[in-house]
């Protein structure tokens, strides 16, 4: 029988049009409501690396839904392409991380650990400084120990935040400009969402506002903990030089090759509120970390630096579900540093809420419950 319901999805970024893909598979029509265009923010200009072993919460409450999301990602990759005419380059990764002293060395003791004991598709070994300056010939001096790892993965998360917003287009769902500044609602029910430009009815709505979610506690009245972390990233070319094969890596900075040719090296983390303007501070401390890992980084030409901002909670973990003593509001947010990675569970397990009440998508223990009361 089809599903009649309307569901309104505030944000356009990853988490966004992840919900509306996954609804409009289930044949639930929703519209996007997005202010400044599909991945304009974070979920255009991240790393978009997927790393489900490792970050804020992994190992820990979020590794189940790091690894289911992961997971997600590599059936949903020739589905999602031939759905949306988007290719978003979606790559498994070997990268080389590097330490330079003894703590560096017990981090990687670490990595190695979580990387044998994580299955199938992950591995990870030891190198001494000259087997590592086998693989990658540009690192820099003082490197006393290293690892390569295999089996993270790496995407455009703009052509693939593109490719799920132009998927559930093409299946029925609408995107749409427009600023929301609010609910209308009845008992319990979100029945309209209120934007600059008049209102729109409901059956149910999903906030994915990323940063800027602490306005839903507002509309809703419940808490949404949910802060700005700033991260700017530098993208290069090193003319005449071969890319690198290996993602290089330590003390804070990682420079990684992209598709198109480019270098990247990422990513900065500052507490700067709102501003989400490149800084010069920022491009410094990147470029610093870079040139140790690597000194030929000295040649590379800056092609452009961006400046985004990461959602945060208070727990830096993802709030994903219901809104407590609300019938049909629903929450995905908070994604922090993995919110690339873990947008595939996030929209199926919202779509999912949404379509039957229920799902098998690991979320226990990241409902927007825990921070009720
Ligand atoms: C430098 C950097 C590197 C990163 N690297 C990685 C990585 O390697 N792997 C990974 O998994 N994650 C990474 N991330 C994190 C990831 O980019 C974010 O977690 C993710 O993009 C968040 O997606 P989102 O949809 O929740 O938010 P956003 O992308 O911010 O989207 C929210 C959208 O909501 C819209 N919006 C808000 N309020 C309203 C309103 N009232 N009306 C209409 N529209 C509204 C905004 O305009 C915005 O487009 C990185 C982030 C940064 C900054």
């Amino acid at each position: 029988m089809p599903d009649n319901r309307d569901v309104v999805i505030v944000g356009g970024g990853a988490a966004g049009c992840a919900t509306a893909y996954y609804l409009a598979k289930a044949g639930i029509r929703a519209t996007v409501i997005e202010r400044e265009g599909v991945a304009s923010m974070a979920s255009g200009f991240s790393s978009g690396g997927l790393n489900p072993l490792e970050g804020a919460g992994i190992p820990g409450p979020l590794s189940d839904l790091a690894m289911a999301s992961f997971r997600l990602h590599q059936t949903l990759d020739s589905e999602l392409v031939d759905e949306s005419g988007v290719d978003y380059g979606l790559e498994t990764i070997s990268m080389l991380p590097l330490a330079f002293d003894d703590d560096a060395i017990s981090g990687l003791t670490e990595t190695h650990r979580i990387f044998e004991s994580a299955g199938e598709g992950f591995w990870a070994r030891w190198l001494d400084p000259a087997q590592a300056a086998e693989i990658e010939p540009r690192i820099g001096p003082g490197v006393v120990r290293a690892l390569e790892t295999r089996g993270n993965a790496m995407l455009s998360s703009y052509r693939y935040t593109l490719a799920l917003a132009q998927a559930a287009e093409n299946m029925g769902a609408v995107v749409r400009s427009g600023n929301v500044t609010g609910v209308e609602s009845l008992s319990g029910r979100v029945t309209s969402v209120v934007l600059d430009s008049g209102e729109i009815e409901c059956d149910a709505v999903v906030f994915a506002t990323g940063p800027w979610s602490g306005q839903v506690a507002e509309w809703l009245g419940v808490p949404v903990p949910v802060e700005p972390l700033k991260g700017e990233n530098l993208r290069m070319i090193l003319p005449g030089q071969p890319q690198p094969t290996h993602d290089v890596s330590g003390g804070g900075v990682s420079i990684f090759h992209r598709e198109d040719g480019q270098v990247w090296v990422g990513s900065t983390e500052e507490r700067a509120g709102f501003d989400n303007d490149p800084s010069v501070g920022a491009r410094d401390r990147l470029m610093a970390g870079a040139l140790k890992l690597m000194p030929a980084m000295a040649d590379a030409e800056l092609v452009l630096h961006t400046a985004c901002l990461r959602p945060v909670t208070t727990d830096w973990l993802p709030i994903i579900g219901g809104a407590p003593d609300w019938d049909n509001a629903y929450l995905a947010t908070g994604a922090g540093k993995k919110g690339i990675l873990i947008s595939t569970g996030m929209g199926k397990a919202v779509a999912d809420l949404i379509g039957s009440g229920a799902t098998d998508v690991p979320i226990a223990g990241l409902e927007p419950e825990r921070f009720a009361g």
